[in-house]
């Protein structure tokens, strides 16, 4: 875990959320780090990063936080949630069933996390073209049903990471100014 100091820049807590195996934490890494994996490490307990963003001309701290999703307990301590301004919400375009399981996790969001949560819908993967299960017309239609922001990534190509990190943090920001 790392941290950069940036004290008076308004900061805000990100929390990642989806399936095991879905990308989370090399989103994090790519995002933080330009740094990606081809193994599956599974992420041990929770931790987070911080990086400095500016938007709109102002540094805004955001400290993501990532969390082992490969309990089949699918319940995170409501830590986890607490005080998050905003939350990537992951599946994996070549796993239906991480698809399906958004729906939980939305829930559980829900439930648990601030009602004025920003939440970003994250269709990762998009560089498996041949194995994709989940178009991108069925991913956009559910974030519009649910008020969620959508974007799709790849963390392996660095498609859109910096893109999906960025717009949700600006509107995190932009919601409170
Ligand atoms: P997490 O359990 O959600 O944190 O998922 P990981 O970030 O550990 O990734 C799980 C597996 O998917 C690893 O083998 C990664 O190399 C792979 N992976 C993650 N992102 C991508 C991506 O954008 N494209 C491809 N092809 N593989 C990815
Ligand atoms: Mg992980």
């Amino acid at each position: 875990r790392e941290e950069d100091n940036n004290a008076d820049a308004p900061f805000f807590k990100i929390i990642l959320i989806g399936d095991s195996g879905v990308g989370k934490s090399n989103l994090l890494s790519r995002f933080c780090h330009n740094k990606f994996t081809l193994e599956f490490n599974s992420t041990i307990g929770v931790e987070y990063t911080t990086k400095t963003l500016t938007i709109d001309g102002h540094p805004i701290m955001a400290q993501i936080w990532d969390t082992s999703g490969h309990t089949k307990v699918r319940s995170i301590t409501d830590a986890y949630y607490r005080g998050a301004a905003g939350a990537l919400l992951v599946y994996d375009v070549t796993r239906h069933i991480t698809f399906v399981n958004t729906h939980k996790w939305l829930a559980d969001l829900r439930n648990h996390a601030d009602p004025n949560m920003v939440v970003t819908l994250v269709g990762n993967k998009s560089d498996v073209r041949q194995s994709v299960m989940v178009s991108t017309e069925v991913g956009k239609s559910f974030a519009e049903k649910e008020s969620l922001y959508f974007v799709e990534t790849s963390a392996l190509r660095a498609t859109n990471v910096e893109q999906a990190f960025t717009d949700l943090v600006a509107n995190i920001y932009r919601n409170q100014v």
